[in-house]
């Protein structure tokens, strides 16, 4: 680690190790600093026995507007990711004895009225069907830019949704996606996405008009290594183990950081410019006064956010062949009741052979009162649902993790403001990262957007060949 830089990334997240890769390739003195001993952030491995690989962090699926902010960053920066498409999505009504329905690839207005018909078993009045019709033909015309900016990005489905239809059927039908695509209930995520958030996921997930990809053998070696290789192979510089303790700020200009090294000592690392890529929960603690726009975010965040609870269930055998992941909802409310993936069926590495790890999760408003209830009859309702889809799951069950994650990732969708990419009252110091915006995707690849974003304006704002 030398004394000066030209830019100095915090953390090594996917938007940071991206955004540092750009900075390096237009020729800009770049160090990504990772307190971590690894690069990939939030990515990580749940354990699960040997010969399981669990996954990263529940990090099942990265996706990509368009082929992918990801997967545009590999091709221009010459990464080595590569990636496995995965399957769609199907939806099992809880109690119905109907088998799953499969969402189609071809995602006309046609298509999909009559796969949501098919869940059914009396036909819809026709005027419902024209509205439908017509309602989801205007929800996949808006230019996808627009779904992550003012205004759409910034008002909650809810005070929007009039606008989309006022049928109670079809607004039921969206928030139903939007519940099982974030696996919470319909009230939850008509309160707290933004109209531009449900219509992301909802052409995202049901219109499939983004990748959906696992990669191997894993998330960070597979996605996030590949960036950071390709940064070094320009001249930008990792380290790993050191801990930035300070953003440095004098008169309103970010200079540097303090960093503490892998030795334990702290010293000061000079740099033009600061970009800051740590989670909600990271940034307020490197500044010794956080920046007000900052400060808006972090509060808005803590006021919506989720935890899931996750189950990796090994089985002796193979008990399904179903390689789609299945949403669990419930017939009254259209809610989420649990996402199951017989995970190695799509993914054939995460178990040793002859076995099979499902993996089943459920998201959690965080209010404590509500998550003690739920919790007392969680793990029985969801052995009981898998049971249900999967018949035989009880009886071949071998082990069962459990585990529940925070934050997740639901605030990218919401309507609270995130932080935005370049500080408004600190000279020099810009954000990356999936709480910063603007962010032009869904969940992992949005956190890859803003540092391809990021990375970009800030070479174009130093001259250099973008
Ligand atoms: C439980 C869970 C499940 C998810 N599932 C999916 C999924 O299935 N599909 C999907 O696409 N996305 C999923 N996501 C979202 C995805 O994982 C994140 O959007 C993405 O990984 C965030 O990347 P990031 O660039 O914001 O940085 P982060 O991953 O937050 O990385 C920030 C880095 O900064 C480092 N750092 C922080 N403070 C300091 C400091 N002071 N000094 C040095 N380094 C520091 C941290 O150690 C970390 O490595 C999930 C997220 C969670 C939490």
């Amino acid at each position: 680690m030398k004394d000066e830089y030209d830019a100095v990334v915090v953390g090594a997240g996917i938007g940071g190790v991206i955004c540092g890769a750009y900075l390096a390739s237009g020729g800009l003195d770049t160090l990504v600093i990772e307190k971590a001993d690894r690069v990939g952030g939030r990515m990580k491995l749940d354990k699960t026995s040997p010969g399981f690989t669990g996954f990263e962090h529940w990090v099942t699926f990265g996706q990509g507007w368009g082929g992918g902010a990801w997967y545009k960053a590999a091709r221009e920066l010459d990464a080595d990711v590569s990636f496995y498409e995965i399957p769609e999505p199907c939806l099992y009504y809880r109690g119905t004895g109907k088998g799953f329905e499969i969402a189609p690839r071809c995602s006309s207005a046609s298509s999909l009225l009559s796969y949501y018909e098919s869940l059914f078993p009396t036909p819809l009045p026709e005027a419902t069907r024209q509205e439908f019709i017509r309602a989801l033909n205007y929800a996949g015309s808006i230019p996808y830019e627009e779904l992550f900016c003012e205004p759409l990005a910034n008002i909650p489905f809810y005070d929007w949704k009039d606008k989309l239809s006022t049928d109670p059927v079809v607004v039921g039908f969206f928030a139903s996606i939007a519940a099982n695509s974030t696996m919470c209930e319909s009230d939850e995520a008509m309160k707290h996405l933004s109209a531009g958030g449900l219509l992301s996921i909802f052409r995202f997930w049901w219109m499939t008009e983004a990748h959906c990809v696992a990669f191997k053998p894993d998330y960070v070696e597979g996605l996030v290594r590949p960036f950071a290789t390709a940064m070094e192979r320009d001249g930008g510089e990792l380290a790993l183990g050191c801990e930035v303790v300070e953003v440095i700020v004098e008169d309103g200009e970010s200079r540097g950081v303090r960093v503490r090294d892998e030795g334990g000592v702290v010293r000061e690392v000079g740099a033009q410019k600061v970009i800051v890529n740590g989670s909600f929960l990271d940034i307020p603690k490197m500044f010794q006064e956080v920046p007000p726009e900052v400060q808006v975010s972090v509060d808005s965040f803590r006021s919506v956010a989720f935890h899931d609870f996750t189950v990796y269930a090994e089985m002796k055998h193979p008990i399904t062949e179903e390689p789609h992941p299945v949403s669990v909802v419930d017939p009254e409310t259209g809610s989420n009741l649990l996402m199951i993936w017989a995970l190695s069926n799509a993914f054939s590495w995460y178990a040793p052979p002859g076995k099979q790890l499902i993996f089943a999760s459920r998201v959690l408003p965080i209010d404590e009162e509500e998550r003690k209830k739920v919790r007392k009859t969680l793990k029985v309702e969801m052995d009981e649902i898998i049971e249900e889809v999967f018949p035989g799951y009880g009886a071949a069950v071998e082990k069962k993790h459990y585990s529940s994650h925070y934050p997740l990732w639901h605030y990218q969708h919401t309507w609270y403001p995130k932080i935005p990419y370049r500080s408004k009252s600190v000279k020099n110091l810009f954000f990356v990262g999936d709480c910063v915006e603007p962010q032009y995707s869904v969940t992992v690849d949005a956190a890859a957007s803003t540092g391809v974003f990021c990375g970009k304006a800030i070479l174009r704002l130093e001259g250099r060949e973008v």
